[in-house]
């Protein structure tokens, strides 16, 4: 008899801890095809820079470890994300397809076309929310408008129910009788030819274990200090979760409720730095909210009055500053550590944003760019944010 299996799409929710998707499919009983698509294109102009590939490649290596400790395994595809689907439902005799959102507009836009692609062949198709606290449309103004200023905006998220606890992994996960085929991940091609990473695996673990490894040392060690030492660039004062978070290997509900159960402590101190830390998480929230509502702002500003702004953009300028090599120290370190980690504090994140923008006079989309490429946590929407906010056209910015 043939039996109907659920496919789950993972793209940038690679783990198995509060996974709606792959918990939801494990409960409908039927064999569970876990995949995930390499389409290199599928982003458009945000295509999956180097740092970020690198990342991605011993990601996936590590989901795959952790599917197989559930009974089941992940699949790796290339190609059109729509053809894979439909090649597999055909493969498997999927009755289901099932994913976790995203919300960066080429993929909101492949998201809904996979959709009515596959409703309209009566397949049951479920997408959940696995990356944000709140959906961005959940929070609007009197108004009905999205909002424009964090306050506001994180006063109006507070004020609704806390996001629900982060769900259990399955204990289980339904294996089919026969595994389609799956290519090796080195197939992919994401490690770079001339090994340059070697900075980069001496920072970083990305994977579930290490994605929790980081938050226990950041309980442990930094919260009590957050607020103040999270202003210092020389102290590890932050909890270096920002990769994890951007391929999804925990979920800022996960990371939320571990910190805030800290409040329980009777220490003020700890609660007080605990809520502080959520605020950041809420910035990443404000990112999403104003990249689905105002999708042109990855390349043009929020503010339209700063379109043509009279840059100078002197290209030997722009090299230096990627190089770190402007004469200005605070500057090439923060780009040296960039280059050699695929990391950068927040602080000096802004002064080299600043920097770029209002010294050197060259387009803020020049430093995102750049940032794209070399950042391991690359995230459209906090680096648009990020980025629009130094320039001083984008949300809640100073003006220039
Ligand atoms: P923590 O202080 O431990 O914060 C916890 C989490 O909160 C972070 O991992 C992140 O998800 C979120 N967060 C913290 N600060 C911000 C913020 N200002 N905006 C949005 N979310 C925040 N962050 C990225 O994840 N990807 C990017 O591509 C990115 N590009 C940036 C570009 C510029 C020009 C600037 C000024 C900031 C950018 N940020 C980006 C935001 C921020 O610098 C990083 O999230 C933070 O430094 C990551 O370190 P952490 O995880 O130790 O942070």
């Amino acid at each position: 008899m043939i039996q109907n299996a659920t496919l789950v799409w993972f793209q940038r929710d690679l783990r198995v801890k509060d996974h709606p998707a792959l918990l939801s499919a494990a409960e409908r009983g039927s064999p569970v095809i876990p995949v995930f698509i390499w389409q290199p294109d599928r982003e458009g102009d945000w295509n999956l820079g180097a740092a970020g590939r690198w990342w991605l490649h011993h990601s996936l290596i590590a989901l795959d470890r952790d599917l197989k400790k559930l009974g089941s395994r992940l699949l790796i595809r290339k190609g059109d994300s729509i053809q894979v689907l439909q090649d597999l439902i055909v493969e498997t005799h999927a009755d289901a397809l099932f994913w976790n959102r995203r919300y960066e507009p080429a993929l909101v836009a492949l998201n809904a076309d996979v959709k009515s692609e596959f409703r309209s062949q009566g397949v049951d198709v479920k997408s959940f929310n696995g990356s944000l606290l709140y959906e961005p449309w959940e929070i609007m103004n009197k108004q009905g408008k999205p909002f424009r200023v964090f306050t506001a905006f994180w006063k109006a998220c507070l004020a609704l129910p806390e996001p629900p606890s982060p769900l259990p992994a399955p204990q289980k996960i339904p294996a089919p009788s026969r595994w389609p085929r799956s290519l090796p991940v080195d197939d992919l091609e994401l490690l770079p030819i001339i090994d340059w990473a070697g900075g980069l695996r001496d920072a970083w673990r990305p994977g579930v274990q290490g994605a929790e490894d980081r938050l226990d040392c950041f309980i442990d060690r930094a919260l009590p200090q957050y607020s103040e030492a999270r202003d210092w660039p020389s102290v590890a004062g932050t909890s270096f979760l920002s990769p994890h978070l951007c391929f999804g290997e925990i979920s800022s509900r996960h990371v939320m409720h571990a910190v805030l159960a800290q409040t329980d402590s009777a220490d003020k101190t700890v609660a007080r730095n605990a809520w502080s830390y959520v605020r950041q998480l809420g910035w990443r929230e404000f990112s999403y909210h104003l990249l689905f509502h105002f999708p042109f702002t990855s390349e043009s500003p929020l503010n339209g009055r700063f379109a043509h702004f009279a840059w100078k953009n002197n290209p030997r300028h722009l090299s230096a500053w990627r190089k770190g090599k402007t004469g200005y120290p605070i500057v090439d370190a923060g780009m040296r550590e960039l280059w050699h980690t695929g990391w950068m504090h927040n602080r000096v994140r802004m002064t080299v944003a600043s920097f770029l923008v209002k010294d050197l006079l060259i387009p803020w989309q020049e430093g995102a760019r750049w940032f794209w490429d070399t950042l391991a946590d690359a995230d459209l929407a906090n680096n648009t944010m990020g980025w629009q906010w130094t320039a001083g056209c984008g949300a809640d910015a100073a003006p220039y």
